[in-house]
């Protein structure tokens, strides 16, 4: 037999199909080692046939899987994949399996087990440690071989062998990541929304549906549903949320209604624990596949559903090659499948939003909380009127009465700060104007080393103000306030409240933010403080109070999504309070209170939010109507860099010249962040009018990319730094 083979080289020159003689028993899918180049590497066998195209091929000279690591679907996946993101197939085959199963850095864990063999022996009087094993075997049938030789001593255990007593047994283990997990409460009775809501996916003959409810609506029972049902019919089911929902409470429901049928891919977990689950998944044992992004890639056959919850996060694109949109990859393994796929939010991308406006999705809406609990009220705080009255600290009245109430009342506060990358924006607190680019319509960015504000969508470079052209203020660059130094205010503010800390400071390894909001869960403090990272997805029922202190450091973002993200920040975060018991409020602090997304966002209109925004996009020409694509050339070495920055531009000009209106605009300029871990960062950065153009952009970062410089294509990057 002869074996089509793609070996484990990320780089184009290798990226083709080569042929091995192989034993009859050689299966498509599995991997194997074969001499390539005077090496003997690894490779992934993608179909297996009698016969060969070529004369005197090699043989393989190792078969690593006895049973496939890779299906079928793996294959077809690896087609469309490497052709929408222009990569090798072997760079799309690796997202298929844990990474530490490569180069067979991981394998499975197995155990010795003493068992009893009913034999019957006699022992002599002074025997005593061996009567007293042979006794706990009678009793216990069988025993961990290493446990019995601890509590015994080894050679007891070893004599008992000899003799015939116990034979030894070497069995496959599994290391079972939250074990220790409390397990939750089983099916709920669905409310007629929610039954509305699945009547709807099952009925309807689109395979996408966009699940728009807000905070509380019961989506997540709804996804459990879907699962359950699912797999009552024998079919399977991929559950995808932001790594940063992976709570223990999240598990702890998903292991109490379907126990072992569900594995947990989660970056957190040892390699041993992350390839057992994936074993689990590819054997069928488990039949649910929860986890963060790069469970989209999850081992199973015959899925029925892929849910992919709060679908707007930025999590969910790949930062590293392939850059791919896990929603895409769901799209494509939905299709393949003929499974639903289910995006569910309390606020919608803009892109996912407008599709499902258009009919290309379904669309669900859920408008009330749970039992119609009200969502909680927004009090907008002024802050110039706070800079006026010479309050120059992080807290408005507004917020401090309202904490003082809140603990007074023994309930618990989450203080939001907002902080996206490092980006500085000229903002006054006086007035609230906000420089912006002149021609992209969106915030400035103070660079510090040349003293001047740039637009990172075009490069254009503004003088820096020294005072506010509005106002004639001189509060004008603004940087926010840092979590330390929010901590130490109301530190003095309530001296007795005790205060929790979340940031990227605080949280390190595998449970650092696990511990700390199981302390705050169990109100073993009143007030927690953080960033992004508290705001999404936790279930805090004590919490009764939300205080957003720098609304606009997101708005005013040089970024064309700021409002979206804003609206999305605050929706979620306000989503905290008042989830049982008593109602929620939320003071949002803000120096343009009269800005549209807050208001909306104040309102809980994301129509209204939605409808505007879109008109907006349409009048500035932002996405989705064009593409941002930003081409990066980065490399050690300045001369070499720029002159492949030069041949990049070069052929996207060309590009350009063939078919002028595709583009609408088209740069080459240093990244705003020059240098990264000693490599140079420069950038051809456009915008195109439609798709059409983007495969052969792609096709231009291929072809020149080289040993010392690597040049990749970003689509609408999340940042532009
Ligand atoms: P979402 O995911 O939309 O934010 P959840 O699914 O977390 O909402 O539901 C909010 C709360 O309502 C949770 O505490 C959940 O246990 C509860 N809940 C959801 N569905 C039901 C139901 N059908 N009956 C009773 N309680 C429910
Ligand atoms: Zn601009």
């Amino acid at each position: 037999m002869y074996a089509k083979v793609i070996v484990d080289i990320a780089r184009s020159e290798a990226d083709k199909i080569f042929e091995y003689s192989c034993p009859d028993t050689l299966k498509a899918g599995s991997r194997v080692k074969v001499p390539f180049g005077g090496r003997i590497i690894e490779g992934f066998v993608i179909d297996v046939s009698p016969l060969s195209s070529y004369e005197n091929v090699k043989p393989v000279a190792e078969i690593l899987d006895e049973e496939p690591a890779l299906t079928q679907e793996c294959f077809s996946l690896m087609e469309s994949i490497a052709r929408r993101y222009r990569v090798p197939k072997a760079v799309v085959l690796r997202l298929f399996i844990p990474s530490e199963m490569r180069r067979g850095r991981v394998h499975a864990a197995y155990r010795n087990f003493a068992v009893y063999t009913g034999a019957d022996i006699t022992l002599p009087a002074s025997a005593k440690k061996q009567a007293e094993a042979l006794t706990y075997l009678k009793e216990h049938g069988e025993g961990d071989y290493a446990a019995l030789c601890d509590s015994f001593g080894r050679g007891a255990v070893n004599a008992l062998k000899e003799k015939g007593a116990l034979e030894i047994e070497r069995r496959k283990q599994t290391r079972s990541p939250f074990t220790g997990l409390p397990s939750a409460v089983g099916e709920k009775t669905l409310t007629p929304a929610q039954e509305r809501a699945i009547g709807e996916i099952y009925s309807s003959d689109k395979s996408t549906h966009l699940l728009h409810g807000v905070t509380g609506s019961g989506k997540t029972e709804i996804y459990l549903n879907v699962i359950a049902r699912e797999i009552r019919a024998g079919r399977t089911a991929v559950f995808l949320v932001p790594e940063i929902s992976l709570t223990p409470q999240m598990l702890s429901q998903l292991r109490g209604r379907f126990g072992n049928l569900a594995a947990i891919l989660h970056s957190g977990l040892s390699a041993g624990e992350r390839f057992d689950e994936w074993c689990r998944l590819r054997s069928g044992e488990a039949k649910i596949a929860v986890g963060a992004r790069s469970a989209v890639f999850a081992p199973l056959e015959n899925i029925g559903a892929i849910i992919v919850d709060e679908e707007h996060d930025a999590s969910y694109v790949s930062e590293s090659a392939p850059r791919y949109s896990t929603i895409e990859i769901a799209q494509m393994r939905a299709e393949y499948n003929g499974a639903k796929l289910i995006l569910g939010s309390a606020t919608p991308s803009i892109e996912s939003y407008v599709k499902a406006v258009e009919g290309e999705t379904g669309l669900i809406t859920l408008t009330e909380r749970i039992n119609k609990k009200p969502l909680p009220e927004i009090i907008i705080a002024d802050m110039r009127k706070e800079v006026k009255r010479g309050n120059n600290t992080a807290f408005s009245s507004a917020l401090r009465e309202e904490l003082a109430e809140t603990l007074a009342g023994g309930n618990q506060a989450i203080i939001f700060l907002n902080r996206r990358g490092y980006s500085r924006t000229v903002l006054c607190r006086d007035c609230g104007y906000v420089a912006k680019c002149e021609h992209c319509d969106v915030a400035l960015t103070y660079h510090s080393e040349e003293n001047c504000l740039k637009c990172h969508y075009c490069g254009t470079k503004y003088r820096m103000l020294t005072a506010c052209p509005e106002c004639g203020g001189k509060h004008v660059l603004y940087n926010g306030t840092g979590t330390q130094r929010v901590v130490a205010d109301l530190k003095q503010l309530f001296p007795s409240a005790r205060i929790l800390r979340m940031d990227n400071d605080t949280v390190s390894g595998k449970d650092g933010h696990y511990s700390i909001l199981k302390k705050f869960s169990e109100k073993q403090a009143d007030i927690l403080v953080g960033t992004q990272m508290i705001a999404k997805g936790h279930d805090f029922p004590a919490v009764t109070l939300v205080g957003i202190l720098d609304a606009d450091m997101s708005l005013h973002f040089s970024d064309y999504r700021s409002g979206e993200r804003t609206f999305q920040l605050i929706t979620q975060v306000a989503g905290r309070s008042g989830r049982a018991g008593e109602a929620g409020r939320v003071v949002l602090q803000t120096c343009s209170p009269e800005n549209y997304i807050l208001r909306y966002a104040v309102a809980y209109d994301y129509k209204g939010f939605f409808e505007n925004e879109i008109a907006l996009r349409k009048a500035t020409g932002f996405p989705p109507y064009s593409v941002i694509c930003r081409v990066m050339v980065t490399g050690e070495d300045g001369e070499r860099t720029l002159e492949t920055l030069k041949k990049v531009y070069f052929a996207i000009e060309k590009l350009r010249g063939e078919t002028p209106g595709e583009f609408i605009f088209l740069n080459k300029m240093h990244s705003p962040i020059k240098k990264i871990q000693g490599k140079l960062r420069y950038q051809v950065l456009m915008r195109l009018a439609s798709r059409n153009a983007l495969g052969r952009v792609y096709d231009v970062a291929v072809e020149n990319t080289n040993k010392n410089v690597l040049v990749y294509v970003e689509e609408n990057p999340v940042n532009l730094s």
